[in-house]
């Protein structure tokens, strides 16, 4: 019996030292230790043997169970070792990989184009004004000379809010508000979001404007001419041919249009400029004088002009943009190429 015993014993220890995995030693645990393993089946025989014989023979098979379990426990920590060496290596780091960049916010295209202009004017003595969107009809239209009867107040265009009150079609209330608030001089840019009933590859119901007003002592239409001739050959480059063509806005007598030199084909012409080699760029004029008369500006004393441009349209012009509804779209990929 007790050859039997220890030839069990030097069996076990055998097997659990070759074991691959924690799955196997568990196994020949069960399968040499369990309720119904090899060396418990052996132990059982212990009853037929003579009672002189049993305490050497417990002494022997307590030795084996101590010589299985040394060994059950020295090979799981053999293998819960290599089981970590083995993770690590999987984990390791290569620390002289180069590093992935992160996705850096960008300024949107108008913002940058707004911030330019804005630049500009400030160089030219030019302070920002600000005003609110949603605006009293009054200082959208009335102050500024335009009549209860004219085109600019069809419901088509303007989207009211309530009675008498508008989202404001355009920058120039705060001409309006400016001049109520400070006596002359007043040299102002006013960038801004403006509203108008308007949808379409060139048009969008919700658009950005700069506007400028200058008002002081002995200015004149040459000063207009001299201070946006400067702006167009300071952001569209020195280069640049400008004319100014005569129009008509209710609030400035006399206005003109401001056309540069088509960008694209320099003036030969082209699809975007419509074969003529000229583009539109933005609207100015000598302040009518009858506005001065709503802020109590007394135009024997003062003159002064005003001009006023999209900015959207002037960002499609710079960056060759063709349809105006991806400024408003946020696909990144057309965003990007601004950043
Ligand atoms: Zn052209």
């Amino acid at each position: 019996m007790i050859d039997r015993l220890q030839a069990i014993g030097a069996q076990a220890v055998e097997e659990i030292r070759a074991a691959g995995d924690t799955a196997a030693l568990e196994a020949l645990r069960v399968r040499y230790l369990g309720r119904k393993g090899e060396l418990t089946a052996c132990l059982k025989g212990m009853g037929r043997l003579d009672p002189a014989e049993r305490p050497r023979v417990g002494k022997v098979a307590n030795e084996v169970k101590a010589a299985i379990e040394a060994a059950l426990a020295e090979r799981r920590e053999a293998l819960r070792a290599a089981e970590l060496e083995r993770r690590l290596a999987g984990e390791a780091v290569d620390v002289t990989l180069p590093g992935r960049r992160g996705h850096g916010g960008g300024l949107h295209p108008l913002t940058l184009v707004v911030r330019e202009l804005l630049d500009i004017f400030g160089q030219m003595g030019f302070s920002v004004a600000e005003g609110p969107e949603v605006e009293l009809e009054y200082y959208n239209f009335e102050a500024l000379n335009i009549p209860q009867d004219h085109p600019a107040r069809d419901m088509q265009d303007t989207f009211f809010v309530a009675p008498g009150v508008v989202l404001r079609t355009h920058t120039s209330p705060v001409q309006i508000r400016t001049m109520e608030a400070q006596k002359p001089p007043v040299k102002i840019v006013a960038p801004g979001k403006v509203y108008r009933c308007d949808s379409d590859v060139t048009h969008s119901p919700m658009f950005h404007q700069i506007e400028g007003l200058l008002v002081d002592r002995d200015v004149t239409f040459a000063d207009l001419k001299g201070v946006l001739t400067e702006f167009v050959h300071r952001y569209y480059g020195p280069d640049t041919g400008v004319r100014f063509r005569p129009s008509f806005f209710p609030f400035t007598e006399p206005s003109a249009e401001v056309d540069i030199q088509c960008v694209l084909c320099r003036g030969s012409g082209c699809r975007v400029c419509s074969g003529t080699g000229w583009l539109e760029i933005l609207g100015s004029g000598m302040v009518d004088p009858a506005v001065y008369g709503f802020v109590d500006y007394d135009p024997e004393e003062v003159q002064g002009f005003a001009f006023g441009m999209g900015v959207e349209r002037i960002a499609m012009l710079k960056y060759g943009i063709d349809d105006i509804r991806l400024f408003f779209e946020n696909d990144l990929r057309f965003l990007r190429h601004f950043g």
